[in-house]
């Protein structure tokens, strides 16, 4: 096997992410829309133009055309260069923590579908319910490929979806939805039970830092309408990158001072 500069890496993921983020971007919008993202060519959301291959490149597009279809002048959505970008630093995160390896390919299999699940919720309040199939089935066969025992799988995988079942049932839907059973699932199927917690822990406090730093800014009433799936992703991501190290760092320097 060749052996890479570590830079070229970097660059090269984060080459393949931009390409990825576009890929996602039609994905998100045609999900939302009821149509196959792997049918018919792209077109502007507002005269339907089609976009030609020169105008549908990542990143690059949208600052030649100033974020604006070249047809109608339409103002492009800030989610295709914000959803382009993050997956190429998102991407870039994963290389470097895999490496030269398979498994940062199958890491970029399983990172992808967990931005698919935060944008659209972030955007939507929703969690659809096949981007949570589907993470979980990369999730869970990452883990196994990675010789993570079944047993602890199957019972994240459980305990994930039960812990937003039980809230969802006691507070018939108000507190979580649907969704966040699934995804609670899947995250418990990548993370294995063992790791859930921490992912669950570190979702809750980013999100309660994240709301209560929107009422002092008085950009939301109550806390109640920001969606949890992005902060459950980010948790879920950061607990499966470093989920050891954050542990020990824990233990070693927050727990005993
Ligand atoms: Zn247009």
């Amino acid at each position: 096997m060749v052996t890479l500069d570590p830079l070229a890496v970097l660059v090269l993921a984060a080459v393949v992410g931009l390409m990825f983020g576009s890929f996602l971007n039609v994905l998100i919008l045609r999900t939302h829309k009821g149509t196959s993202p792997w049918k018919g060519r792209s077109v502007c959301m507002h005269c339907h133009h089609p976009i030609r291959w020169f105008d549908n490149i990542p990143l690059v597009s949208f600052i030649v055309l100033r974020g604006q279809c070249r047809h109608c002048q339409a103002k492009l959505s800030w989610q295709y260069p914000l959803v382009e970008v993050g997956t190429a630093v998102v991407f870039a995160i994963v290389a470097h923590r895999f490496g030269a390896t398979w498994w940062t390919l199958g890491a970029f299999a399983v990172t992808m579908m967990m931005i698919a699940v935060a944008v659209y919720d972030a955007r939507w309040s929703l969690l659809p319910d096949s981007f949570s199939i589907v993470l979980a089935v990369f999730g869970f066969t990452f883990a196994a490929l990675a010789k993570m025992p079944l047993v602890d799988l199957g019972l994240g995988l459980l305990a994930g979806a039960s812990f937003f079942a039980l809230q969802f049932f006691l507070s018939r839907g108000r507190w979580v939805g649907s969704g966040d059973i699934l995804l609670g699932g899947a995250i418990g199927a990548l993370l294995g039970w063992r790791m859930l917690g921490l992912a669950l822990f570190i979702a809750y406090m980013v999100g309660a830092i994240f709301a209560s730093v929107l009422l002092i800014l008085r950009r939301q009433k109550t806390s109640s309408a920001i969606s949890f799936g992005p902060f459950l992703v980010l948790g879920a991501f950061l607990s499966w990158l470093w989920g050891q190290q954050i542990v020990d760092w824990y233990f070693n320097h927050a727990l005993f001072r």
